[in-house]
């Protein structure tokens, strides 16, 4: 069920007055969690206020027969002026006969007499309300609006101008009668799935056939080298909103593969830290390029002391050697930033620190130190791994970034290897 509010008001265009109704109503939707995507302002013109009805009304194949919008919310142009169309061009709109209701004449004398004045011919106009429609009582002015379902998967409801009496009236019938039907108790809930290793627009591609669901809907973001598809859905409650989420959830996890590290609050150093503790198992870091950041990164998470061991800044080639058991060949022959070093970084840590598993990085943060075959960006990451054996991978981050952003991403990184 989604919601259009449509102001009637030529004043409003001349700008004379500022739309505070559609701002009014804007917020009560989004706090009964009825979706609202369209707000129209449109002159006392018939014409043109059936072309808005026309707009918001057509029913698309695409849409599955539905319109665009199942609930129009009015407001202005229901007194008693010949200015004042609202009503009878929506009836029109609709094909149904205008009928006199005796209790709508009742009230406006009633309400005429209490002021010692006699109700005038022209507020009978205001006593015309489509066939089939129920009246929207107004109890601070003259002028009742509707609540009517011309057809079905459609509900208008037309409230006056006058922003004191549209207040009172929408908290007073308008909204009981929305939530009466089961609209009003609709949250939006979402969850915030992250991932690294992958570009968005690749991301995008490989969930491409699930970017067009109605409920829930899933929306990519991009960020620091992350990406995260927000899921997010329309429901009763938190506990309906997760339902319809998790089996979306589970199957980009299924897509996305390795790519897929969390979800939420969940950090790339507080998912490493979750399955070490699991496992009961330790680690280390040996830190060049980064010089400190991945330990810092991994200390950010309370309770870390239970598997973070520690680390070692081995920002010199001479650091390398003395506390990591570095080979000076290797390092002479193949450079800090290469293959070998990085492994023997991650083994010299892990048997240093005798951790279950060693982490190493050795890179050029840059600006200006790289070379033709070891560019800015070009950074190894050494993993040491439980059963001694090691490996190391190659990356190679973008060159123009930022020092701080290579260092921070190369730690991260890390962390999704680990
Ligand atoms: P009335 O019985 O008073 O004629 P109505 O339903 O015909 O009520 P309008 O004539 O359209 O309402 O507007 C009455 C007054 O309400 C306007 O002169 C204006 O001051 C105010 N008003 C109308 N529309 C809006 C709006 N969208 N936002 C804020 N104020 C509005
Ligand atoms: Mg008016």
């Amino acid at each position: 069920m989604t919601a259009e509010v449509i102001c009637v008001g030529t004043e409003l265009l001349l700008g004379d007055i500022l739309n505070t109704n559609a701002q009014f109503l804007a917020k009560q939707l989004a706090g009964l969690g009825i979706p609202h995507y369209y707000q129209t302002v449109v002159g006392d013109n018939p014409e043109r206020l059936k072309q808005v009805l026309e707009i918001a009304t057509a029913r698309s194949p695409q849409g599955g027969g539905l319109a665009r919008t199942q609930i129009l919310l009015f407001t202005g142009g229901l007194g008693p002026t010949p200015d004042d169309l609202t009503t009878e061009t929506i009836a029109d709109f609709f094909n149904a006969p205008l009928v006199e209701r005796p209790e709508v004449i009742e009230d406006i004398t009633r309400k005429y007499a209490q002021r010692g004045r006699e109700m005038t011919p022209s507020n009978r106009k205001q006593a015309l309300i489509p066939q089939g429609a129920d009246i929207l009582p107004n109890p601070a002015g003259t002028a009742p609006g509707i609540i009517w379902q011309p057809r079905p998967n459609l509900t208008i409801l037309t409230f006056p101008g006058v922003p004191s009496e549209l207040k009172r009236m929408w908290q007073e019938t308008a909204v009981p009668y929305l939530k009466s039907q089961g609209w009003g108790k609709q949250i939006i809930y979402s969850r915030m799935l992250r991932f690294w290793g992958i570009a968005e627009s690749a991301l995008a591609e490989k969930v491409s056939s699930l970017l067009d669901l109605p409920n829930p809907t899933v929306a990519p973001y991009a960020g620091q080298g992350e990406v995260r598809l927000r899921v997010s859905a329309f429901a009763s409650s938190e506990t309906a909103a997760l339902e319809l989420i998790k089996p979306v959830e589970q199957e980009i996890q299924q897509i996305a593969g390795l790519d897929y590290y969390g979800a939420d609050n969940d950090t790339l150093a507080s998912v490493v830290g979750q399955l070490l503790q699991s496992s009961g198992q330790t680690l280390s870091v040996a830190e060049s390029c980064t010089g400190g950041g991945l330990g810092q990164m991994l200390t950010t998470i309370s309770g870390s002391s239970s598997y973070f061991m520690g680390g070692v800044i081995s920002y010199d080639n001479q650091v390398k050697i003395s506390l990591l058991d570095v080979n000076p060949e290797d390092l002479a022959q193949h450079g800090a930033v290469s293959d070998l070093v990085a492994q023997q970084m991650a083994i010299g840590v892990k048997q240093r620190l005798a951790t279950d598993w060693g982490v190493s990085i050795t890179g050029i943060a840059g600006p200006g130190d790289g070379t033709e075959t070891k560019p800015v960006g070009l950074v190894y990451i050494g993993i040491a791994a439980p059963d001694n054996t090691v490996e190391s991978l190659k990356y190679q981050l973008n060159p123009q970034q930022e020092r701080s952003l290579i260092r921070q991403m190369s730690a991260c990184q890390a962390l999704d290897l680990l």
